[in-house]
């Protein structure tokens, strides 16, 4: 099995012990298509040891609820099974990823250790932690990005601009096909792992106001269907129709994306392999944002520790919305009132209630609605707080470097430039109801979302 060994970043050596290959699987959640397992299985024939997959679950990460627990569980009850059924040993850890990971990798006295790629903060501190408590190879391979984040850039990237050339030089080297995960030939036989989800879901306690989505199956068989299902019937208009929140044009894969349970590279490689059907245009697009931004987000969060936070903003950012902090808002809002929805706004409250009842928010209406969260917001920190907040726990796919950026983006001009300067939002770029009203059906949105009758109606929109 031959694999990039540029797709791994080497953290430590040491001398590793006579026991298992490690795969602390965390960002990657998935068997098919997962350079890092893959690395783990090489590495463990090498070495002619078992592999063993262990996932750490971790209590209450970054603000994650029920909603986001039970997409991730009843995924990883298939990751279980596709483990088992290959001879690889599966272990739910609970507690702190730092200590619990280095605490199993000394008990069974690891050979080496593999995990993947991820830029937050919180995963590359735990990732430290086990790196300076294990005395074995400790790898990080990246399993998310196509090209990976450590090879595509050693810096923050400006914008897309600056990283799309990067990229586009790097591509045909890291798009490859995987090969399949086989049967383990060291393999670890007995009766595999069963994740009794209902059982870890009762244990976190209620998670009030975040109702649990049931319109989309997780997992990666799931994953696999919804983007045969994306390629089918909406790639043929992607580029024309993605941005518009009715026409229910885009792909819908950003939470299989989050949880990994789908390998964007996979996602990639099929669409790229339709661009006789569906149409050379369509297919680009797809792969700007899914390859360009989404790659460009991790850059900006490796790269950024302040990745969500009014410091992380470009100087220009923070300048400009620094001297508008004192202008007068029209509106100002609280987290919770925004939360609720119960904004003047019809539009800004449809596009809150389908974030609340389904866990995800169309892709243009998420910018409009975090500018309106600057504008109504009492200062612009404040402003950035509440979007992340709201973002993260409430979108299915939040706590996510995409989700930073999106935020970033909206409120302070990250990969933007300067626009004409207006209260409040100095030069960040503005969006108003009536460029929405121009682009799609507001008032047919606002329908599908705040029903006359519905509990968040609130007062009659303005236009
Ligand atoms: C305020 C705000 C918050 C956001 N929060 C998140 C978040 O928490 N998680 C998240 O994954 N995305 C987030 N985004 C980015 C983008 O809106 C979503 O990725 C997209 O709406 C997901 O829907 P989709 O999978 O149908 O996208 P599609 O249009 O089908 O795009 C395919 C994939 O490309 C990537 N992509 C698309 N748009 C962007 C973008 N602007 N930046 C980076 N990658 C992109 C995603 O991985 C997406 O799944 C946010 C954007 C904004 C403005």
């Amino acid at each position: 099995m031959d694999i990039n060994p540029s797709r791994s970043h080497l953290w430590r050596t040491g001398p590793g012990g006579r026991g298992p290959v490690v795969y602390w699987m965390s960002r990657d959640q998935r068997v098919r298509d997962n350079w890092a397992l893959l690395h783990a299985f090489a590495l463990s024939v090498a070495h002619r040891v078992p592999l063993r997959v262990v996932f750490c679950l971790a209590d209450g990460f970054l603000g994650a609820g029920l909603r986001h627990y039970a997409f991730m569980l009843t995924g990883l009850g298939e990751v279980a099974a596709g483990c088992a059924a290959r001879g690889i040993r599966f272990e739910l850890l609970r507690g702190d990823p730092g200590e619990k990971v280095a605490e199993y990798c000394r008990e069974v006295d690891a050979r080496a250790v593999v995990t993947d790629f991820d830029p937050l903060r919180v995963k590359q501190e735990w990732m430290r932690r086990v790196v300076a408590a294990v005395d074995a190879d400790l790898y990080e391979t990246d399993a998310h990005n196509v090209v990976p984040c450590r090879v595509a850039s050693h810096k923050r990237e400006y914008g897309a601009r600056t990283l799309r050339p990067r990229i586009g030089r790097l591509l045909p080297e890291y798009l490859e096909d995987f090969p399949e995960v086989p049967e383990h030939p060291f393999a670890e036989r007995g009766p595999g792992l069963e994740l009794d989800v209902s059982t870890l879901l009762a244990g976190r306690g209620a998670d009030s106001g975040v109702p649990l989505v049931t319109d989309i199956l997780p997992g990666e068989q799931a994953a696999g269907a919804a983007l045969r299902e994306f390629i089918e019937m909406r790639l043929p208009g992607y580029a024309q129709g993605r941005n518009d929140p009715n026409a229910g044009m885009v792909s819908g894969l950003s939470p299989y994306f989050h949880f990994g349970q789908l390998a964007p590279q996979r996602a990639v490689l099929s669409v790229m392999a339709a661009r006789q059907e569906v149409g050379g245009e369509n297919v680009d697009a797809f792969v700007e944002e899914a390859v360009v931004r989404r790659e460009l987000s991790d850059n900006f969060c490796l790269y950024c520790p302040d990745y969500d936070r009014f410091e992380g903003l470009p100087d220009w950012g923070k300048r400009t919305l620094a001297a508008h902090a004192g202008d007068r808002r029209e509106y100002t809002y609280d987290r919770e009132t925004f939360a609720r929805g119960l904004t003047h706004s019809g539009l800004w409250n449809a596009a809150q209630a389908q974030l609340r009842e389904t866990g995800r928010m169309h892709g243009y209406m998420r910018m409009y609605w975090a500018k309106k969260i600057l504008e109504w917001s009492p200062d612009p920190r404040q402003a950035l707080e509440t979007a992340v907040w709201l973002n993260d726990r409430y979108a299915l796919d939040g706590r996510d470097p995409n989700g930073y950026v999106g935020v970033l983006w909206s409120v302070g001009g990250l990969h933007d430039r300067p626009w004409t300067e207006r209260p409040v939002y100095g030069q960040v770029r503005y969006m108003n109801e009536r460029g929405c009203r121009r682009k799609f059906d507001v008032e047919a949105y606002i329908r599908t979302w705040l029903p006359p009758d519905g509990p968040s109606a609130g007062p009659a929109p303005r236009s």
